[in-house]
């Protein structure tokens, strides 16, 4: 092995810094009902007050806390629902009958849940021993937020919560990053598309229906390219065709066979290599770079070929680009800590970062940690195995033989 080659952390680290290092994203404004995942642009702020007026978070009879708290029978002076407007104050010594969600009356400071009140008629008492305090089962107007409040801030992703709480503040459509757009060039004479039948020799292309998927959950827009034939001429066309993406992503060829011309095509472009190849496994043959472009500049990575391989390494270091490119501000590979259930085997790889297809399982009961285990498998090509898997392992550098019962950490996909 070459002593040339990056480490894991030192290759990470350039890629990191380099995805920080990019210009932000255009903006452009899209429907709020289709803006999960994507990251705002504009603050989101609080149109009035949250909630806006105080309201009822139970069924049952606002009241003062004190007087309902004597257990005697109050006159019941009124009814209000949900979306009804706000009642008239509550009257001396007396109950409002109240919904979820309904505005509470003036003067009232507690709600006595319906389950704990005895009606009569329209008298009604708290059943002792209940009592009740000031501000139980109730939301004072303006708790949550102020009016005029920032409660996302730019650069804030739009998961099931904040795009709630858009909606809840007036927010039919939102400023976003666009989003980049990822070519995905998938090279080799081998593969033939997936709807084909292969010949003898030949494989499907499995790359590049994965890598889309990946590229779409890593909130890009993918364009899958016709496959490139290992030729020369077959990759300075197919190359040219995806200068104007703004990720370009290769899949195959960077290997050191004699086919392997991946490189020398993006060196005809006057690509700037920023590293080839890494101490990891799989995924050793990975290529990091950019092609000038005007006054732009296009970053590629050429993923090796082997699905696993490909796999590991978008994840591992495209993602962080990708994820720079739709505007993300928390960049780097989330790793999760697990415990490994069994140990793993002896085949160490010695100045090896290994990236294991394994298998987790959260669902521990009484709270253990969530437990993992590689999923056997005969090298980077084993998709069935790979199927079976919803994490990379991390097994160190010169970590040898990791034990059952190892804290470790896993990437998740
Ligand atoms: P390469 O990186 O081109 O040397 O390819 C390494 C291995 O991955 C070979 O066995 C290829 O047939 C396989 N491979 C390359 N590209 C793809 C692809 N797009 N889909 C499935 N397998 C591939
Ligand atoms: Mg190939």
């Amino acid at each position: 092995m070459s002593d040339r080659l990056l480490s894991y952390a030192e290759a990470v680290e350039k890629v990191v810094a380099y995805a920080r290092s990019l210009p932000l994203p255009a903006a452009e404004s899209v429907a709020l009902d289709a803006a999960y995942g994507r990251v705002l642009v504009q603050p989101i702020l609080a149109d009035e007050d949250q909630p806006p007026f105080a309201r009822s978070t139970r069924d049952g009879f606002a009241c003062r806390a004190a007087e309902a708290s004597a257990h005697a029978n109050l006159p019941v002076a009124g009814f209000t629902r949900a979306g009804d407007p706000p009642p008239p104050p509550l009257p001396p010594t007396a109950f409002w009958e109240i919904m979820t969600g309904a505005p509470l009356p003036a003067g009232a400071d507690a709600v006595a849940m319906l389950e704990y009140v005895e009606r009569s008629g329209s008298l009604a008492r708290l059943l002792p021993p209940r009592t009740l305090a000031h501000g139980d089962n109730l939301v004072a107007q303006g708790a949550q937020a102020r009016a005029g409040d920032t409660l996302l801030p730019v650069g804030a992703r739009l998961g099931p919560a904040q795009i709630a709480l858009a909606a809840a503040c007036g927010y039919a459509k939102v400023v976003v990053y666009a989003q980049p757009r990822v070519a995905i060039l998938t090279t080799g004479d081998e593969l033939v598309p997936v709807d084909a039948v292969p010949e003898p020799g030949q494989i499907r292309n499995s790359n590049a229906s994965m890598l889309a998927a990946l590229v779409a959950a890593t909130g890009g827009l993918p364009r899958v390219l016709p496959n490139a034939a290992d030729s020369p001429d077959a990759l300075d066309a197919a190359l040219a065709s995806a200068l104007d993406a703004d990720l370009l992503l290769l899949s195959g060829g960077v290997s050191a066979g004699t086919h392997d011309l991946v490189e020398p095509a993006l060196a005809r472009l006057g690509a700037r290599f920023r590293f080839t190849g890494v101490r990891i496994q799989p995924g050793k043959p990975l290529v990091f770079g950019e092609v000038p472009r005007g006054n732009r500049v296009l970053p590629f990575f050429g993923l090796p070929g082997n699905p696993i391989s490909s796999a590991a390494t978008f994840l591992l270091f495209a993602a962080q680009v990708l994820g720079a490119l739709s505007g993300a501000h928390r960049i780097g590979p989330h790793f999760v800590a697990a415990q490994l259930a069994h140990a793993t085997d002896r085949k160490a790889k010695p100045g090896l970062t290994r990236f294991l297809p394994a298998h987790c399982d959260f669902a521990q009961p009484g709270g253990a940690l969530p437990q993992v285990i590689a999923v056997p498998w005969h090298g980077s090509g084993d998709m069935p195995a790979f199927a079976r898997a919803n994490c990379f392992l991390v097994v160190p550098e010169d970590a040898g033989i990791l034990d059952a019962g190892a804290l470790v950490r896993i990437l998740l996909f």
